[in-house]
């Protein structure tokens, strides 16, 4: 008798998660879906990073938002951080003394190495900046541009901060 009920409260159980759930589908009406499409979108274009602490105007020049993602320490010594650089903003000419990896994440920029000519660099672009080598790196003049840093060796320092870029040095092809 027992086993009957069971199974007779079994099937209503059944019989209403069916229910339920056909009831939930026919409800999601092409509005819900388009909520969902739009919910989806705000996610893939929010930032990867939190967009961090201002830079320092001694340093920069223009906006510059940097948030840590690798301090460095004697396991790794390798330090990391995302940079947001809003249009025109730019680091003053600086150098590292084993070099940096930059991996830009949006927008376009330009990076320039003391004596060359001034490259624009873009979302997906790979940048090695030899060691010891006085260069800079931001935005361009019409374009925010962020991008992830990455000095290895950091036993060896992290960076040797140098004058400001002017606005005829940014200008300059
Ligand atoms: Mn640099």
């Amino acid at each position: 008798m027992k086993k009957n009920i069971k199974i007779i409260f079994s099937s209503v159980a059944i019989v209403a998660i069916t229910l339920l759930g056909c009831e939930e589908k026919s409800e999601e009406t092409n509005s819900s879906k388009e909520l969902q499409d739009e919910k989806v979108s705000t996610v893939e274009n929010e930032p990867l990073f939190p967009e961090g602490n201002v830079a320092p105007a001694k340093y920069f020049t223009g906006t510059a938002k940097v948030y840590g993602l690798v301090s460095q320490d004697s396991v790794f010594t390798t330090n990391a951080g995302n940079v947001r650089f809003e249009k025109g903003a730019r680091s003053n000419w600086h150098s590292h003394p084993s070099g940096q990896i930059l991996i830009v994440t949006e927008g376009v920029g330009y990076h320039q190495i003391k004596g060359q000519s001034k490259e624009t660099i873009r979302k997906g672009d790979v940048i090695k900046c030899p060691p010891n080598t006085t260069h800079w790196h931001g935005a361009s003049e019409d374009s925010a541009m962020t991008h992830i840093y990455i000095v290895p060796n950091t036993e060896k320092g992290v960076v040797d901060w140098k004058d400001p870029v002017t606005d005829e040095e940014y200008l300059n092809q």
